[in-house]
């Protein structure tokens, strides 16, 4: 999908893809725009952009790039790397077996991300299966970063925030220490729960990635975690970026409609945006956890759009009576829902 949406941005003109390229500074210019200059890493040459709006999307490389914008409003964060790994299993016999996405239940007094899921996965093309996560710790922001990336995030202005963190989510710091003193037969027991037949000489443990928790400045705990994702915009609404821990596919979508409502806020009360907006999202302002109904008219446009196949039929016995009708989530753009996070790692 992303390929297909790359090709697509590569036929407009406006549009420049740079690969192998690291942004290194963003330093705001005297008439408010801002200059991106970024390193390329094959040649070493470097370019510069310069930029009414500037939205920092990196993962766990965004809380740098926040802090070298110099916006006092990222002076509330820091970030806390947890990493995740998985026992996989790439048999075939075994990887054709489970065509799911499988949750499960996290233990009493473990944090959501930590919650088991067995996973079918396409890596490189082969079909695999994934359990997991357990967690690891590294003091990297990303899987390929740097041991300093901690360290070098670590403000005066965020490690206040960060020690009272470290004190009052003893729990957290529990569950990691536990995840890291894990034995291989810990490990498969726990798959077990999930797999009972499942074989130790067919799972290989795999470092799968690393999280940037959120550490946030709070004016009565002094700080807190937060384990979801947070759009942080300068008052100007001239930048903006995204910190957290797992922004992925299942929540991009409205996140990126909420940082349309928090920096362009008065072009999103306009007739034209909102028709915009609606023509891209149906359901925008529509809260569809209780309305099968729209649900199934949704799905079903979202398919054809899509060109997937037709959806199924909605179980309505399954499904709650639906409520006073649809509720409007983002009447005012001004009002900003807390985003739902992913449970994956
Ligand atoms: C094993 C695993 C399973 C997951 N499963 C799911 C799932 O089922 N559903 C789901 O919704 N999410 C899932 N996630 C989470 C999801 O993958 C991430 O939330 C998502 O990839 C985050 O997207 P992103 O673009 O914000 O950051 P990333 O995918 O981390 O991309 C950030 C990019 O920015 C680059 N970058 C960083 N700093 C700079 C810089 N200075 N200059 C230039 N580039 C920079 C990085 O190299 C990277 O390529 C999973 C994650 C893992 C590890």
């Amino acid at each position: 999908m992303t390929r297909q949406y790359v090709a697509y941005l590569q036929k407009q003109p406006s549009f420049k893809l740079r690969l192998s390229t690291e942004v290194e500074s963003i330093v705001k210019n005297a008439d408010g725009s801002w200059r991106v200059t970024s390193k390329n890493l094959k040649d070493g040459s470097r370019q510069s952009v310069d930029a009414k709006f500037v939205f920092i999307g990196a993962g766990g490389g965004a809380l740098h790039l926040l802090q070298k914008s110099g916006i006092p409003e990222g002076d509330d964060y820091a970030g806390f790397p947890v990493g995740g790994s998985f026992l996989i299993n790439d048999n075939p016999d075994v990887a054709t077996l489970h065509l799911a996405k499988a949750y499960g239940k996290a233990s009493v007094g473990s944090p959501p991300m930590s919650v088991p899921h067995l996973d079918t996965r396409v890596l490189g093309g082969k079909r695999v299966i994934l359990f997991g996560p357990f967690a690891t710790f590294s003091t990297k922001f990303l899987k390929e970063g740097s041991y300093l990336d901690l360290l070098s995030s670590t403000t005066t202005s965020n490690i206040w925030p960060m020690m009272r963190v470290g004190m009052d989510e003893f729990p957290l710091v529990e569950y990691l220490a536990e995840q890291l003193m894990l034995s291989d037969d810990d490990r498969i027991a726990a798959l077990r729960e999930y797999f009972p037949k499942a074989k130790k000489d067919e799972w290989r443990l795999w470092q799968a990635g690393q999280r940037v928790q959120i550490i946030k400045r709070d004016p009565q705990k002094g700080g807190v975690l937060k384990l979801g994702t947070e759009i942080v915009n300068a008052k100007d609404g001239s930048i903006a970026a995204l910190l957290g821990a797992s922004p992925g596919a299942s929540t991009a979508a409205p996140i990126m409609l909420q940082v349309l409502e928090k920096v362009f806020a008065k072009n999103v009360a306009t007739p034209e945006w909102q028709a915009k907006i609606r023509e891209i999202v149906p359901s925008y302002g529509t809260k569809l956890n209780d309305d099968p109904d729209r649900v199934a008219q949704e799905w079903a446009a979202t398919s054809a759009a899509l060109e997937l196949p037709a959806p199924p039929q909605i179980d309505r016995a399954v499904v709650k009576p639906v409520s006073t009708g649809s509720t409007v989530l983002n009447s005012s753009p001004g009002t900003v829902k807390e985003p739902v996070h992913d449970l994956a790692p």
